[in-house]
């Protein structure tokens, strides 16, 4: 009796110590915070000090910004990993019909041979340092919120610009940590060559597409290497055939020996943002307006450019870029929407601001000093709501709409030129103005009148059912009679024969005034004209919003801090960050466990559905032939392809290495699960799962289907 009695403590302890060495905790941990976690305790091998040191090199010295995504150094030749996806616009804009590397996969056999990867950017966190007196100090007796608001973006942007180093190739940039409440400046290194060296085939890259995207099991080598090169002198140079490799401070170890089921991992990386600390308002505001919004806009779009580009290859290729980007996001507010349902968070929130006003209402205070609080934040919430149909519906209009948004341009470009540089909006600035301008211009190469036809009409056609407060009116002013439908599509015959279209046109245009462009009598620019002044006032409201909740929210936080004795972690903000857990599975939904690690097996189990599964042939017969060599896994049963793990991440940590106990380089974030794209409004261990690139993975596609042996080489991997 006595021995079963032990067994069963025996027993029960050691679940409990098993669950609790896989439960991770929420948190995308600034670097500053980093020495309060016990990460040894969890599993980490080598010190804070190895992770981050201000006074030496780091790991963080190897991790960088690439565009919106993460990427590691690999090897001290500058040699950079990250995803496919990431990577997608670079290869799809050098990819032809004939040299489709897109299809077909790229590899530089040398230096000479890489591809210039346009338009990317690279930085390097360089150091951070806590501006929020001088911020706040600056706003002081500023009354007006809307006001106040741009004052503290105007004061973050000086002090940005006084901490930039041309020079040594230093930009620098204030973010927001708490609104309202803490400001921090980075200071980055930055790199203007980077280029293309390894991707793998499209069908190994994406594989899966669209079906398996943020869904697990999953199957995706999405993974590209790239590099980045410096000036002969180290300064940061656009493309030139003269420039040498980057040397960084520090790159990872790859350890081709990958991971098991229940290891420790780390993932330093730089999220682009998360919702964690609004209030509930603010998740009512995503589930009744954004986000259904979004979702039916994007997926009415990708018809579009799928039916005008079907048949030709071209066209395919050109919106391949945007028709992925768009069904990215789609899906993730699909995956989001199922989870503000399935976990009730507004009701959560609701419940917990309740007990936050009664413990306000329980001291006297307190009350003095938070009594009107939640009443300020509902009202404030209210204004939102009002104005959302309006607000989404002008983004989306002047954004996706190529005629639209070179009117706007012509319009806004007429007025800003008038004024002193100082008074400028940023891109009309004298050092910024060619950029903008050369932006603007490639949007004829893009424009095609076949999507402007459908999108203008789609648009135009959902401000009917738009609520009174967020009526659209100048479509209001023009399409108003009981044949609704025919009115309409005449008026988007009348706004078609813009002259707009025509690039002389838009060239000539840019010298003339505001009031000669009015008087042109062209009918696209009379509309975006009036549009233009209900999107000035709407956003002059949104700023009033946002002013209001930038006082606001550091009470809200205050309040939470009283109460539950705890601080918080800053909500993603581009900055970067640590977060920590396990190799794990989950239970996503009754009756259904995953394991946390597929293999090869299930590439060629998924293959014979073709379609998106469709895989090329040698990796058919490498598998056939069990060409595994150093990477087959014996207790996987197979090449591990990717993993699962109980991490805090979220856009922007695509690409982010992931570390394991010694912090050396074991697989490539690149997704999470379906269920966990709610973690941007609420993290769980229940279903918060991120998704990555098992480096054997990796290294076996590149050496095997991609014959990228030099690629190898330079990790140190034989
Ligand atoms: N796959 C995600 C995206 O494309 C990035 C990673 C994440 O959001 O977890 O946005």
């Amino acid at each position: 009796m006595k021995t079963v009695r032990i067994l069963l403590i025996l027993f029960l302890s050691l679940n409990l110590s098993a669950s609790l060495r896989y439960d991770a905790e929420e948190g995308m941990y600034p670097l500053s915070e980093i020495q309060k976690l016990n990460l040894q305790q969890a599993g980490l091998q080598i010190g804070i000090n190895d992770i981050y040191n201000p006074n030496g090199v780091s790991l963080i010295d190897a991790l960088v910004k690439i565009n919106g995504c993460t990427g590691s150094f690999v090897s001290d030749k500058g040699l950079m990993i990250t995803n496919h996806h990431c990577a997608f616009g670079a290869i799809s804009n050098v990819s032809t019909p004939e040299k489709n590397y897109l299809e077909n996969g790229f590899l530089a056999e040398s230096f000479e041979e890489e591809i210039p990867a346009k338009n990317y950017v690279v930085r390097i966190t360089e150091s951070y340092e806590d501006v929020t007196a001088e911020i706040l100090k600056s706003v002081e007796g500023i009354e007006d919120l809307s006001e106040r608001n741009k004052a503290i973006s105007k004061k973050m942007r000086e002090i940005a610009k006084s901490a930039e180093d041309e020079a040594n190739s230093i930009v620098a940039e204030v973010s927001e940590m708490f609104a309202g409440e803490s400001y921090v400046l980075f200071k980055y290194r930055i790199i203007k060559d980077v280029r293309l060296v390894y991707a793998p085939p499209r069908s190994i890259g994406e594989f899966g597409g669209e079906a398996d995207n943020w869904i697990w099991p999953r199957h995706t080598g999405d993974f590209t290497f790239m590099r980045a090169y410096v000036a002969p002198d180290g300064s940061a140079a656009e493309y030139s055939e003269e420039n040498i490799p980057y040397s960084p401070k520090k790159y990872l170890k790859v350890n081709p020996n990958g991971v098991d089921e229940g290891d420790f991992v780390f993932i330093l990386g730089y999220p682009g943002r998360t919702f964690r600390h609004n209030p509930s308002q603010f998740l009512e505001y995503q589930e009744n307006f954004n986000l259904p919004y979004t979702e039916q806009l994007y997926s009415y779009m990708i018809g579009i450019y799928e039916s005008i580009s079907e048949g030709n290859e071209e066209l395919q290729i050109k919106y391949s870029s945007r028709i992925k980007s768009l069904a990215n996001v789609m899906k993730n507010y699909r995956g989001k929407m199922l989870g503000l349902r399935r976990l009730n968070l507004v009701e959560k929130k609701q419940s917990e601001e309740k007990i936050l006003a009664e413990f306000i209402n329980s001291d006297e205070n307190l009350k003095k000093k938070f009594g009107t609080l939640f009443k300020d934040i509902e009202e404030v919430y209210q204004k939102r709501f009002d104005i959302a149909e309006a607000d989404l519906w002008f983004s989306r209009f002047f954004r996706f709409s190529d005629l639209v948004s070179l009117a706007d341009f012509l319009l806004e470009y007429s007025n800003q030129k008038e004024l002193i540089n100082s008074e400028r909006k940023s891109a009309f600035k004298e050092d910024k103005i060619e950029e903008t301008l050369d932006r603007m211009k490639k949007k004829y190469e893009d424009l095609n009148y076949d999507f402007e036809d459908e999108f203008i009409y789609k648009m135009l056609y959902d401000t009917e059912t738009f609520s009174e407060t967020s009526t659209i009116k100048a479509v209001k002013a023009r399409v108003n009679g009981t044949n609704f439908e025919e009115e309409l599509s005449n008026y988007i015959e009348e706004l078609l024969s813009t002259e707009i279209g025509n690039p002389d046109f838009f060239n000539k245009a840019l010298d003339l005034s505001y009031d000669e462009i009015s008087d042109l009598n062209d009918p696209l620019i009379d509309f975006v004209v009036e549009l233009k002044k209900q999107k000035e006032e709407i956003e002059k409201l949104e700023s009033n919003i946002s002013g209001t909740l930038q006082v606001l929210m550091p009470k809200l936080a205050e309040v939470k801090k009283l109460k539950n004795k705890t601080t918080f972690t800053p909500d993603a903000n581009s900055t970067l960050r640590l977060t920590y857990g396990f190799i794990k599975g989950y239970e996503p939904a009754d009756a259904v466990f995953y394991k946390p690690i597929t293999t090869l097996d299930g590439i060629i189990e998924k293959s014979f559905m073709g379609g998106e599964y469709a895989v090329p042939d040698k990796l058919k017969t490498a598998y056939q032939q069990k060409d595994f060599g150093r990477f087959y896994d014996e207790k996987a049963g197979g090449v591990p392809v990717a993993i699962l793990y109980n991490t805090d991440t979220t856009g922007g940590n695509s690409g982010s290495p992931i570390l394991n106990a010694k912090g050396e380089l074991i697989g490539v974030n690149f997704d999470r699960a379906f269920e966990a794209t709610i973690n941007d409004f609420a993290w769980d261990d229940a279903y918060s799962r991120s998704i990555g690139v098992d480096i054997r993975y990796v290294l076996w596609v590149a050496k095997t289907i991609g014959n990228a042996d030099n690629v190898l080489n330079e990790l140190g991997v034989k």
